[in-house]
């Protein structure tokens, strides 16, 4: 098979470490009748050992060239391809409850994480390699230096694990960071409910619009320091002191009082 050129502008790192492929499929646990969907295939390094274990599997590639290679492996009747960009893609045209897998291209995955939340009622579960630094950031705690926005937004829809740690020599070409991969099972109402998700994103926003400043600089526009003391908010406090329950509850109060 003609071999394949990386290309950087689709953040192409292929893995070449099988214990590590091997770790990646055994934390996916696919079952024959699961829908799976990858994103990123490749060349088919997760792929392979997925299409094996599932009747079907659908996998989302941007590259027209791997498309056609892809078209060209012995299991590829077992694949459903769908060539585009994944930003792009409507995961809800996939029936049943899915289960997402990927390595995906770093260049995207913060605006692909956050796409996942209106999907959350049809996922049973996400796994995918990521740069470590995001993983970080999205299971991080209340308190921490890698809590932010990333956090509260993506802990209101998942519980989230980091699994893995993975360093560069795995891939093929070696990326400069390292990577984890990072386990997301939806988990809605965990920290509550926002009576309206887009006032709550809203507001997550604005509070970390500057870190380094009290929540209440951030949020003067919005709220006045006795509501936010009412949710037991300090408006001294920077923005990655707040827990993400209190987020939930500081935009369900405002929507009660009509802000
Ligand atoms: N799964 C393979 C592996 O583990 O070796 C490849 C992983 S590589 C980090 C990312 C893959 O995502 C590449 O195949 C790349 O072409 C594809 N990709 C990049 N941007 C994409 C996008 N916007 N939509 C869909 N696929 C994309």
């Amino acid at each position: 098979m003609k071999e394949h050129r990386a290309r950087k502008r689709f953040g192409q790192n292929f893995l070449q470490d099988k214990s590590i492929i091997q770790d990646i499929v055994r934390a996916v646990r696919p079952q024959p009748a699961d829908t799976v969907i990858e994103i990123g295939p490749g060349l088919a390094a997760i792929t392979e050992p997925l299409a094996k274990a599932v009747d079907k599997l659908h996998v989302i590639e941007i590259d027209r060239d791997i498309v056609a290679r892809l078209r060209t492996l012995p299991f590829a009747s077992k694949l459903e391809i769908y060539e585009g960009d994944v930003l792009q893609f409507d995961f809800a045209s996939v029936p049943g409850r899915k289960k997402i897998v990927g390595n995906l291209p770093y260049n995207i995955s913060t605006p692909l994480l956050f796409r996942f939340g209106e999907y959350v009622d049809e996922i049973v579960d996400m796994h995918f390699m990521l740069q470590k630094e995001v993983v970080e950031r999205m299971v991080a705690e209340a308190g921490s230096n890698d809590y932010g926005r990333l956090s509260v937004m993506l802990q209101y829809f998942f519980e989230m694990e980091n699994l893995l740690d993975v360093p560069p020599q795995a891939f093929n070409p070696a990326p400069k960071v390292d990577s984890a991969v990072v386990r997301m099972i939806p988990q809605r109402g965990r920290i509550g409910i926002a009576q309206d998700f887009q006032h709550f994103s809203a507001l997550v926003k604005q509070a970390f619009q500057q870190r380094r400043k009290t929540i209440h600089n951030n949020l003067k526009e919005w709220v006045d320091d006795a509501r936010l003391i009412d949710v037991g908010i300090d408006p001294g406090w920077r923005p990655e002191r707040i827990k993400p329950e209190l987020y939930v509850a500081l935009s369900n109060i405002l929507l009660d009082n009509g802000a």
